[in-house]
């Protein structure tokens, strides 16, 4: 496999694409094509037809098409299928899935927390559930009041005096941040055009700011895998709009010399952004308003327990410093004569960057995040960030002596190794990685950072118990005895459990293949 200087594939695992030849061969092959209770599943293209329906919809009767004989005539291809073979369907294709209400599920970076079950009841109710983002603010005071809460909630975790509540994922949040940052400076005739992150930063950091329309430079990492203060320093100048900086950092390691960083950014005319993904770790215990943040966003479903989207709805609110509070994004919930209300235009004194986006943001996700709140209050908030902590040194001191840890003492909410201790074993991080799939845990996030040759992020989450964590830890050190024993078939096939093997990731990502065409006889 050929490997980037960071350890990453660059190139599809040959031959090792959905090929079945690895699969442990069973004694028989079943008539039906299921095996066991791990049923086969089709496509649902391949099971359903155009002619059959769950539903029962009385014919339409006489009317006139009114779209200008644009009308669609050519069938639409949708596939039909009864209501039990629907439900089935997704029910198969939903045990294949893996969640972390299934296992351990230990991706670095992503924190997958768990999402209590009180969260999706109150996001239920129906005061909450059932309203329309155009209702008249009159009818929706309790709504208002719970944003108002929120906001309140966040500013006071956060040590900011303002939030904007409505940007929809961490990425879009940052956005948010630099977007402010550049309305301010340009605010003040100040053109710069740098904004500076380090090189373990996550892909969205550069991504934002060059979406923004700066000019990316990289600050390096000192051995201790935190940001080089001096390097930063050299590169500060007047043409520098913005350090944009993890805290704590994507090694999992607290930044300790962030207030310095802070000071010498400000020094410099610029701003300090902080990607607050990692805030789970330190919420309750350190503030971000005092180690001299300009903006940050949080990731709710990181910090505050609700789901991962898998591209629905996700939250990324952005805190904002004085210096830059009124050029944050509109709407914001006001408190007037006759209640709550929400300020939706800027008018000519007003500085802010205008809307993200249409409407108010997540609403259901505000729910279960005031919910997470209110449930653990401040001291259960900080023992979930101090858990966070303890399951990832626990995982870091458990496999210290057979994986190698990239960087020396304890570590924050996740446990960073590196490749090291796979040296000359010819299996790779991937290999392992698919290795932990048939010990039934998802695999922890590899080949990021790209600081690290052959990185494997741990974070184990603080809601798993020492059992859990025991039992992980427990198999990680046996695959890790097996590699270093030279028992390589063990993960030159992996997964052998999964229903898929390895498929070309890059190949999927770069050519999609989104439409589905009925194979040729049916033509
Ligand atoms: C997850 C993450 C992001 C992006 O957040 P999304 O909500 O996925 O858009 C940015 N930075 C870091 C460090 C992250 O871990």
């Amino acid at each position: 496999m050929s490997m980037n200087t960071q350890g990453r594939p660059t190139a599809p695992v040959a031959g090792s694409a959905a090929e079945d030849t690895s699969e442990m061969t069973p004694v028989f092959e079943s008539f039906s094509g299921h095996r066991g209770l791990r049923l086969f599943e089709p496509l649902i293209f391949e099971l359903g037809s155009a002619d059959t329906t769950g539903v029962d919809v009385d014919e339409v009767g006489d009317f006139e098409m009114s779209i200008a004989g644009l009308e669609r005539t050519a069938e639409i291809g949708c596939p039909g299928l009864p209501e039990p073979d629907a439900v089935r369907h997704f029910t198969r294709l939903s045990r294949r899935n893996y969640g972390i209400d299934m296992g351990v599920f230990p991706l670095g970076s992503c924190t997958m927390k768990h999402n209590p079950r009180l969260n999706e009841k109150m996001a239920r109710l129906p005061g909450f559930g059932d309203i329309h983002p155009l209702q008249p603010t009159s009818t929706v005071q309790g709504a208002l009041e719970l944003m108002d809460q929120l906001s309140h909630w966040i500013c006071s975790l956060t040590g900011m005096p303002a939030v904007a509540l409505s940007p929809k994922a961490g990425a879009h949040g940052e956005l948010c941040g630099v977007m402010a940052i550049r309305a301010a400076l340009e605010a003040r005739g100040d053109a710069r055009e740098v904004v500076l992150c380090p090189e373990s930063a996550h892909g969205t950091n550069p991504a934002t700011a060059a979406f923004c329309g700066y000019k990316v430079k990289s600050i390096p990492a000192k051995g201790n895998g935190r940001v080089d203060l001096d390097a930063l320093v050299e590169a500060l100048d007047d043409t520098v709009a913005a350090v944009m900086i993890t805290n704590p950092n994507t090694c999992g390691l607290f930044e300790t010399e962030v207030k310095d960083i802070a000071d010498a950014i400000h020094k410099a005319g610029a701003f300090f952004y902080c990607d607050g993904a990692n805030f789970n770790a330190i919420m309750g215990k350190a503030r971000p308003g005092d180690l001299g943040v300009d903006a940050m966003h949080l990731n709710l479903h990181k910090t505050f327990s609700t789901p991962h989207g898998g591209g629905g709805p996700g939250s990324g609110p952005v805190v904002f410093s004085d210096a830059l509070k009124d050029f944050a994004p509109l709407p914001n919930v006001i408190t007037g004569e006759g209640g709550k209300d929400l300020h939706e235009w800027s008018d000519e004194k007003d500085r802010s960057l205008g809307r993200l986006t249409a409407f108010h943001g997540q609403m259901g996700m505000y729910v279960r995040a005031l919910s997470y709140m209110l449930s653990h209050g401040v001291d259960g908030i900080r023992q979930a960030a101090e858990d966070a902590v303890l399951n990832a040194n626990y995982v870091l001191a458990s496999l210290q002596g057979i994986m190698s840890a990239s960087y020396e003492g304890p570590c924050m909410h996740e446990a960073l190794f590196d490749d090291g201790f796979l040296k000359d074993t010819g299996v790779t991080t991937l290999d392992f990685a698919k290795a932990m799939i048939d010990e039934g845990y998802h695999p922890m996030t590899m080949y990021f950072p790209l600081v690290v040759h052959g990185a494997m992020l741990i974070e184990p989450t603080e809601t798993e118990s020492k059992y859990n964590m025991d039992q992980f830890i427990g198999s990680m050190r046996g695959l890790a005895e097996t590699a270093v024993a030279g028992d390589t078939a063990r993960f030159e096939g992996a997964p052998y459990f999964a229903p898929w093997k390895r498929l070309d990731e890059t190949q999927a990502a770069r050519q999609p293949v989104l439409r589905y065409s009925p194979p040729e006889s049916d033509q």
